[in-house]
């Protein structure tokens, strides 16, 4: 009898018996026959002829153990699925359960590799850096963020301190002191314009997961929010003085001049008037920045809208300045009225508010490739070469008492950059001090609505 226990790669076709009845079988298929041949001869008188049927009985069987053995040796220095060795007998389950712990085992590994690339992959897909320290603070993995902020190198640090490639003392003392609760922050030696938040989170007692992110982006949205603020309360605080001076200057006076009574109330007209321009400004931007503010979209007549801008900058201007249309392109586009009007309005009047009477101003409508400019040339004071990149920022005057004496917010440009930006355009300033500036609205070619007549 032949138990053929894994004679091919498939384990499903094993046949299993108990081992004992493989005993049983094993004695009466072999054992038996050959016992009565041996007993048989030596009844008749073939003593010699018995022990030579024994000995080679013995030997045969010696031989195939040794076999097994051999074949199982072989099979457990390298002990691959598709080369399982066939067995016969009882070394067939000896094979059959070596087989079948070696496949769990593999099984087991393969889950085990799936589990760790997928946590591998999870890491790599964070946007913070991490890093698994030991219980010594050695690097024992990092992904590629934490390499980028901390300027590590996977094949390079690995195994290394992590005190001895980051050298700063708060970061050092951070990591010694193991106050874990809160984080650092830190620029780190190799791009010290960047702002990490470190922090560190030990785990499975001796280990230590150290989490880096990069505030740089918060905290300048941070500066330029308490700077925003800051102005805001500036730009009201001087008005609300002046009335609140006023007022309180009337109520000393006994038995006020109608006079005095009217040219203060007149000033403190103004200054509510200053007050009620920068909140109007302080909402505009608001609606303009905010992403679920209301944008419809529609035909907007331009060279109907550029007529309208021309009425109002003459009538802004009170007869002081030369005004005048050049009108090169016919097309509309598709855009918020409001919105456009409010920004090309915001660029003819700051044309008045900066050219000295006498001076001249163009608004002019016209192709430029496939793109189309809105634009206001003014013979203007100019801005100086240094200003005009941040001519944008809101509050950001070049002359901020010339601005506070024509009405101005300080906003109107930052409308203006919000406005465009909504509408896929861009401002470009061109100026020279004492020259004159010309202010363009530059739209793509995907916003012109061409108009044939
Ligand atoms: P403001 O309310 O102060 O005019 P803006 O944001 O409209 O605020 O403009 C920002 C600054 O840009 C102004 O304070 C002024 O110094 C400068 N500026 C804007 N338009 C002109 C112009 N046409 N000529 C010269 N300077 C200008």
């Amino acid at each position: 009898m032949t138990d053929t226990f894994f004679s091919s790669k498939n384990d499903t076709k094993i046949k299993r018996y108990p081992p004992i009845m493989k005993f049983w079988g094993r004695i009466l298929s072999y054992a038996l026959p050959i016992g009565a041949m041996v007993w048989g001869l030596a009844k008749f008188g073939h003593t010699k002829e018995a022990l030579g049927l024994s000995c080679a009985a013995l030997l045969i069987a010696l031989f195939s153990q040794l076999k097994q053995l051999f074949k199982l040796t072989a099979w457990l220095l390298d002990p691959t699925l598709e080369t399982s060795p066939d067995a016969t007998g009882n070394w067939g389950d000896v094979f059959m359960m070596l087989y079948q712990q070696e496949k769990r085992r593999r099984k087991d590994q393969r889950k085990l590799a799936a589990t760790l690339t997928r946590f591998t992959r999870g890491a790599e897909a964070l946007p913070d850096g991490v890093v698994v320290l030991d219980e010594n603070d050695r690097i024992e993995w990092c992904n590629a963020v934490a390499e980028r902020h901390l300027g590590l190198s996977r094949k390079r640090d690995m195994g290394l301190t992590i005190n001895y490639l980051i050298r700063q003392p708060h970061f050092v003392e951070y990591v010694n002191n193991e106050r874990y609760t809160e984080s650092v922050t830190m620029h780190p030696d190799h791009a010290p314009d960047t702002l990490l938040s470190v922090q560190i989170f030990p785990f499975e007692a001796t280990l230590k997961l150290l989490v880096t992110r990069d505030i740089t982006q918060l905290e300048k949205i941070g500066v330029v929010h308490r700077d925003f603020v800051a102005n805001v309360s500036h730009e009201l605080r001087t008005p609300l003085t002046v009335v609140g001076g006023f007022l309180e200057t009337l109520l000393d006076m006994e038995n006020p001049d109608q006079e005095i009574n009217r040219r203060y109330m007149g000033m403190m007209l103004d200054q509510t008037r200053r007050m009620e321009r920068l909140v109007e400004d302080l909402l505009t931007l608001s609606r303009l920045e905010s992403q679920s503010g209301q944008h419809r979209e529609e035909p907007v007549n331009i060279p109907r809208l550029v007529e309208i801008l021309a009425h109002e900058t003459r009538s802004l201007s009170g007869g002081k300045h030369t005004i005048s249309i050049e009108m090169e392109c016919t097309d509309w586009l598709n855009g918020n009225p409001d919105e456009l009007h409010s920004a090309l309005g915001n660029l003819a009047s700051n044309a008045v508010r900066y050219t000295p009477a006498g001076g001249s101003i163009t608004l002019k409508w016209a192709k430029q490739g496939d793109d189309v400019v809105f634009s206001v040339k003014d013979s203007g004071i100019g801005i100086e070469p240094q200003h005009i990149a941040r001519l944008t920022e809101r509050f950001y005057r070049v002359d901020r008492s010339r601005s506070r004496e024509t009405g101005g917010t300080g906003l109107g440009l930052a409308i203006v950059k919000h406005a465009l930006l909504r509408h896929q355009a861009r401002l470009e300033i061109h100026s020279e001090s004492g020259q004159g500036s010309t202010f363009s609205a530059v739209f793509p070619s995907e916003r012109v609505l061409p108009q044939n007549n």
